[in-house]
């Protein structure tokens, strides 16, 4: 997965297209990130009591990955990321900037 937890993400498709957020969850069975406050849907609860109020409350849903993009932290630019080795060890790389993130 090239997009980790707390990352922030552009979305580059459907009604959320252009907006960001952070990612809070990743799903990496599914290719699904769920973004803070984005692809929000309100979902209706019913009264499960007698006397309690049936409520609206909004819900994140998980978005494909494939219609995110990193947002570099560095460049602050939606970009598309790279991997390379440093040392033996895998690192994630902004391709715009080339800086490590
Ligand atoms: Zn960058």
């Amino acid at each position: 997965m090239h997009i980790h937890k707390n990352d922030t993400v552009q979305i580059i498709a459907g009604k959320n297209r252009g907006k960001t957020g952070k990612v809070i969850r990743v799903d990496a069975e599914k290719a699904a990130i769920l973004v803070e406050g984005l692809n929000v849907y309100k979902k209706h609860s019913r009264p499960k009591r007698q006397g309690e109020k049936g409520e609206i409350v909004n819900v994140s849903r998980p978005l494909n990955i494939s219609n995110a993009m990193l947002v570099c932290p560095n460049c602050s630019r939606p970009a598309k990321v790279g991997f390379r080795y440093e040392n033996q060890v895998k690192i994630r790389y902004c391709k715009k900037c080339k800086g490590r993130i």
